[in-house]
């Protein structure tokens, strides 16, 4: 009951029936009534006819003679070809001529013969036997009031009868017969106008189906085009999600893989060796203790981009001193960065308090410095410098170290994606930092520039909202 194609069906079904049948049946019973009045007029002016002969002519007086043997005969034949009796009464209620001359000479006293004696002329059709009674009085001259007689003409109306009910059936038939056709079409284009919405319902159910590779086209209507549409660009996106997924996960157990690879060949190359020496068991030992820092490194990197990765309901939002904040990092990695002579500058242009989340974003302010420490020169510089407008802080972290390629900056948000594979694994890098904090950045609406040259430097710029909104916001640049 509730679907679009049984409205559909019900609706042209309601509306071409509906019309059909008022139209038929107006049609059948106007035909009727407009044969009938022709018949009745036509009738009642022979009957004015021969009541005006009738009344010019001797009749009444002589009803033997050749005037009213003329108007009899007139009588008979209007009664023979219209299947029905004329007869006239005079004054006194006596037959003076019956067109089946079987009652003249006898009196009849009804209501309508008294009515029509008083000048009244009147037509009557009786629906039951299907005749109609025309009574007209004779009158005198023009506008006299005076009675002479009344003519009283019956006719039989079968045939008009017969004709209007060929006609109904026939109506009836084609009514039927439309009807049919109705509701054949009714299902035909009910079955056309659905299949756009047929075509995305299988659609969706493949989906459904966890058919991801299909495309929902439905060549349908212009509103469903847009549902499409947005149908396709989830799926995209869906698609896009999925293979990021199985890179991920191949990605992940390749990055998980190399550690115990290397414990494992160094572990059989020790076992190989019978009575290795102590200070061999222990070289290799530290190289197996590395391997297994590393191995968790990447674990607890890969937790936090899991962590940071999940949805914003979990950011703890809180009114934040920036200024503080930058500069509790600084202290972190300042001892790093002093091993290699790195000079290290924090300027800040001003106090800001921003609403954001304080652990998160530690991670990627680190994460930042960091980098630019690692991927320096020894005797390098750090300028790290905190600006704000009305709407935005921004978060600059410059560095004169090695730099990036420009085919390669793209791609240095991906996750496990290093420029320089040794020197990132020399420094304990996963290739994950930069995922990390791209994710802390985009929960938090803000975005992430870089600009570097080789040879020359880097330089990243984070911009964050002052303040937070759960929904809209800018991307990542
Ligand atoms: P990693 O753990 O290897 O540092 P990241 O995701 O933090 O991974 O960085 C990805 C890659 O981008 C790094 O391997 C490095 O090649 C490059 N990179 C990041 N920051 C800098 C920088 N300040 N200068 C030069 N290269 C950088």
């Amino acid at each position: 009951m509730g679907s679009l194609r049984f409205r559909i069906i019900f609706y042209l079904l309601l509306f071409g029936l509906v019309s059909n049948l008022i139209l038929s049946g107006v049609f059948v019973s106007s035909q009727y009534d407009r044969t009938l009045n022709s018949r009745v007029n036509s009738l009642t002016s022979y009957g004015q006819m021969l009541a005006n002969s009738v009344a010019s002519t001797g009749y009444l007086n002589d009803p033997t003679g050749s005037e009213a043997q003329l108007i009899n005969t007139q009588i008979s034949l209007i009664a023979d070809i219209y299947d029905g009796r004329v007869v006239v009464v005079d004054r006194n209620c006596k037959i003076i001529e019956d067109s089946y001359n079987f009652e003249e000479g006898k009196t009849i006293i009804a209501d309508r013969v008294i009515r029509g004696l008083r000048g009244e002329s009147s037509t009557q059709v009786n629906e039951t036997t299907h005749s109609a009674e025309i009574v007209i009085p004779v009158t005198g001259a023009a506008g006299s009031s005076e009675v002479y007689a009344v003519l009283i003409m019956s006719f039989n109306v079968e045939d008009i009868f017969t004709l209007s009910e060929t006609t109904q059936n026939q109506s009836r038939l084609l009514v039927t017969i439309f009807a049919l056709v109705m509701i054949i079409a009714a299902i035909l284009i009910s079955r056309h106008l659905t299949r756009p919405f047929r075509k995305i319902q299988s659609s969706i159910k493949s989906l459904a189906d966890g058919y991801l590779q299909e495309n929902v086209n439905t060549n349908g209507y212009t509103e469903l085009i847009e549902v499409q549409e947005a149908i396709n660009t989830m799926l995209r996106r869906l698609k896009v999600q999925e293979e990021s997924r199985q890179q991920f996960v191949s990605d992940v157990s390749h990055e998980l893989k190399t550690p115990i690879t290397s414990i494992k060949v160094l572990s059989d190359s020790l076992l190989a060796q019978e009575d290795a020496p102590a200070e061999m068991y222990r070289e290799f030992l530290m190289d197996i203790s590395q391997e297994i820092d590393r191995e968790s490194q990447i674990i607890s990197d890969l937790l936090t981009l899991v962590r940071a990765d999940r949805n914003t309901e979990e950011l703890k939002i809180a009114d934040t001193n920036i200024n503080e904040l930058i500069e509790q990092n600084l202290r972190r990695v300042r001892p790093i960065a002093e091993q290699r002579h790195i000079d290290l500058v924090y300027e800040s242009f001003r106090d800001v308090r921003a609403q954001v989340d304080e652990t998160k974003l530690s991670l990627a302010i680190t994460s930042l410095i960091e980098n630019a420490i690692k991927y320096n020169q020894d005797d390098g510089w750090v300028h790290v410098s905190l600006n704000a407008d009305h709407q935005y802080f921004y978060l600059k972290v410059e560095d004169n170290g090695v730099g990036i390629p420009e085919e390669e900056q793209e791609h240095i948000f991906e996750r496990f994606y290093r420029v320089d594979k040794a020197r990132s694994r020399e420094t304990g890098g996963t290739g994950l930092g930069l995922s990390i904090t791209r994710s802390v950045i985009m929960m938090h609406k803000g975005n992430l520039k870089v600009y570097s040259r080789p040879g020359e430097g880097s330089t990243f710029t984070m911009r964050i909202p002052l303040y937070y909104r759960k929904s809209g916001g800018g991307r990542d640049e």
